[in-house]
């Protein structure tokens, strides 16, 4: 940036925080908004609330006190008459709006006491007779920073387009893509967007269709699609374990099970299958609604690694989840004799020295933990397999770590990463095209859709009858409080109290009650208790959101549910609804709604489909929020937006195959312009 004239240290490290640190950076600093100072409009035609350019001689200034000390200039121009007002003004500014002198003024017209003002106006003195030319283009509103002003601003774009010459920036899109696309070339858009004309349609600006945006968009999601496809293709190129046994574990496990898998999970386990026995790193999603049975897709490809000669290592979000899948694991492995082995946080001293022993030594096969797993001291002699289960706490980053820790001679291990988090097919291939995917799209058969009604907090009564009902007939239920962040009280106190008053209302049932805050072997105790059917009613912060499987619990009750987002709402729903009995989620909310909670509660009701809960809460939402921002590559766009541009992302995979193979000189310097940004975008792994 200090190339630029006039550019100093000072100057440079005020726009380092707007992301602009090289002159090129300066022309993708898009205005958030325009202002139209081309034409002067005359005082007489003023309408409040409008911004707009006036010329007027200034007729009388005096500093007044009217509640505070500020200095009124009254100026006209034969039309009419106008008050500029000053808060802050010095003495030098007070003379220099004597009478007679002509002003050019830019602001927010408003009614004030004195008839129509402006407050503050941006204002020049005009010399003589010889005013100055208008802008011809509508004038630019940067987003600002603290000591840089919009007109230092405007002019430091001015010199970087001067600066890089007639046709800079580097058009790096092949044509074909963008005609295919109607779109215009990289200058063009660039000098649309900061100097727009004055027929522009702000409101298609404002709303990211013009194409000129759509243009910007487009490059930035294909540098993007380009990043995340080099990552996947440079973790390709390393070698990895070749898991190929003769199939006799997978067969044996396979025929323990007490059910058939779904024609949907053994399509997703010949995929995995199939990449195991290759020589480089599988990197696959596993993507399934709650409830599809991943657990057992990621158990085969477990034990083709085993059955290999090679380690596992099975990484789930919580605790809980990871005591869940020891459990599960150890009752689909005990024919084969691969005993499961827990290594999480709370695994300390002489216990834990042994576990690290075992993992070092490769005596441990199969090892299931959080993410305590790949901590220091934790050395794996063999590891070929990382499974991750429910990735939405899992990013790019992490999955580069995870691969580095895993790294044995050279060799990487595979990754299979489980997520229940169903996004669109298009916006996965642009999240995660660093990932190939496989999608469950089936439920085991025998299941019956939940029942989803909302009722406000005060009907809690009839709730609790319900689940009298519910636990009479043998069936469980959970009542989940989350976390709410407004009040003082930490949410286990919450769900204490809760079932404090639970315990008393059904003097019959036997009420649980688990949280974040219990030691380990409590909560694992309280689950198996759970699971055993010895607890009716569960009372539960959020630590059972992901994961927990109880087939005989047919009741999930939701507090605050109003507070909740719509995909953790659909994941504590699929908590139920895993077993034969008709099962319902009653969100339990408090009055009154927001018209948006109203609508995300609605959008429960009507569907138990992942997808559909996905695409509304898209909608809705929009998909920052939806993928949440650490687990994707797209975390930090700066001009195309996800479900805007949805329309754009299947030309993105067109657009990034033609550059890999027809330009691929361009690819590293697109994914500079937009993503590394010179290597100042954080370092992976
Ligand atoms: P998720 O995909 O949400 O992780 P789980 O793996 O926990 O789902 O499986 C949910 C439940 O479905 C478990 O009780 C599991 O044993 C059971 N299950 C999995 N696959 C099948 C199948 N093919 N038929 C019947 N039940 C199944
Ligand atoms: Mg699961």
């Amino acid at each position: 940036m200090t190339a630029l004239r006039g550019v100093g240290e000072v100057l440079a490290e005020k726009l380092a925080r707007l992301g602009v640190f090289t002159v090129q950076d300066l022309l993708f600093l898009l205005p958030l908004r325009y202002e139209d100072r081309t034409r002067i409009v005359p005082i007489g035609s003023l309408q409040a609330g409008a911004r707009a350019v006036i010329e007027a001689e200034v007729e009388l200034t005096e500093a007044v006190f009217r509640g505070r000390r500020q200095l009124l200039c009254r100026v006209t121009d034969r039309s009419g008459y106008l008050t500029l007002r000053f808060f802050h003004f010095t003495a030098t500014q007070q003379a220099g709006l004597a009478r007679g002198v002509h002003l050019r003024c830019y602001g927010e017209v408003r009614r004030g006491s004195l008839g129509l003002e402006i407050v503050h106006p941006e204002y020049r003195v005009l010399k003589g007779q010889a005013t100055e030319g208008l802008p011809e283009a509508l004038t630019p509103i940067y987003p600002s920073t603290e000591g840089v002003q919009q007109s230092r601003l405007r002019r430091l774009v001015e010199l970087a387009f001067e600066s890089l010459g007639e046709d800079g920036p580097r058009e790096l899109l092949p044509r074909a893509a963008l005609d295919a696309l109607q779109l215009p070339s990289l200058r063009t858009a660039l000098n649309y967007m900061h100097y727009p004309p004055t027929d522009a349609s702000l409101a298609q600006l404002a709303a990211g269709r013009h194409p000129a945006q759509r243009r910007l968009a487009f490059e930035e999601l294909l540098a993007h699609q380009l990043s995340l496809r080099q990552l996947r293709d440079e973790i390709r190129r390393d070698p990895a374990p070749k898991l190929a046994g003769d199939g006799t574990m997978i067969k044996r496990v396979l025929s323990a099970l007490p059910f058939k898998l779904t024609a949907a999970q053994l399509r997703a386990h010949e995929q995995i299958a199939a990449d195991l026995r290759l020589e480089k790193p599988m990197l696959r999603l596993v993507q399934g609604d709650v409830g599809c049975g991943k657990t057992v897709v990621a158990a085969l490809a477990a034990a083709q690694a085993i059955e290999a000669g090679y380690q596992v290592a099975v990484m789930a979000p919580t605790e809980l989840l990871a005591e869940q899948h020891l459990r599960n694991f150890h009752g689909w492995f005990s024919s084969v004799r691969v005993k499961p082995l827990l290594l999480t946080g709370k695994l300390q001293g002489r216990k834990r020295a042994a576990a690290l022993d075992a993992v070092a030594g490769a005596q441990a096969r199969l090892v299931i933990g959080t993410h305590a797993l790949f901590q220091e001291g934790v050395r794996f002699k063999r590891l070929a397999l990382v499974v991750v289960d429910e990735q939405h706490r899992f990013g790019v980053h992490q999955r580069m770590q995870l691969r580095q820790k895993g790294a044995l001679e050279g060799r990487y291990p595979h990754q299979l990463i489980m997520t229940a988090t169903p996004i669109p097919r298009t916006l996965a291939m642009t999240a995660y095209a660093d990932l190939d995917i496989a999608v469950i799209d089936e439920l085991p058969p025998g299941r019956t859709p939940v029942q989803t009604v909302a009722m406000p907090d005060k009907r809690r009564d009839e709730v609790v009858l319900r689940i009298h009902e519910a636990c009479l007939q043998q069936r469980q239920a959970y009542w989940v409080c989350p976390a709410i962040e407004d009040t003082e009280d930490l949410p286990y106190k919450a769900a204490e109290e809760l079932s404090a008053q639970l315990t008393a209302a059904l003097p019959d049932l036997t009420v649980g009650l688990i949280h974040g805050r219990l030691p380990a072997a409590q909560k694992e105790t309280m689950m198996q208790r759970f699971q055993a059917g010895k607890v009716d009613l569960l009372v539960a912060t959020t630590v059972i959101e992901v994961g927990v499987d109880v087939p005989n619990a047919s009741l999930m009750v939701i507090e605050n549910a109003e507070r909740m987002g719509l995909a953790q709402l659909h994941q504590l729903r699929g908590r139920v609804g895993r077993g034969k009995h008709a099962s319902s989620c009653v969100l339990l909310y408090h009055p009154p709604l927001s018209q948006m909670a109203r609508e995300r509660l609605q959008v429960l009701r009507e569907t138990n489909d992942g997808f559909e809960v996905a695409r509304r809460d898209l909608e809705l939402r929009g998909p920052g929020e939806l993928l949440g921002t650490r687990q994707t590559g797209l975390a930090q766009l700066r001009v195309a937006d996800l479900l805007r541009d949805a329309d754009l992302l299947p030309r993105v995979q067109q657009g990034a195959e033609l550059m890999v193979q027809a330009h691929a000189e361009n690819i590293r310097p697109l994914i500079d312009r937009w993503v590394t940004h010179g290597g100042r975008y954080g370092k992976i792994g």
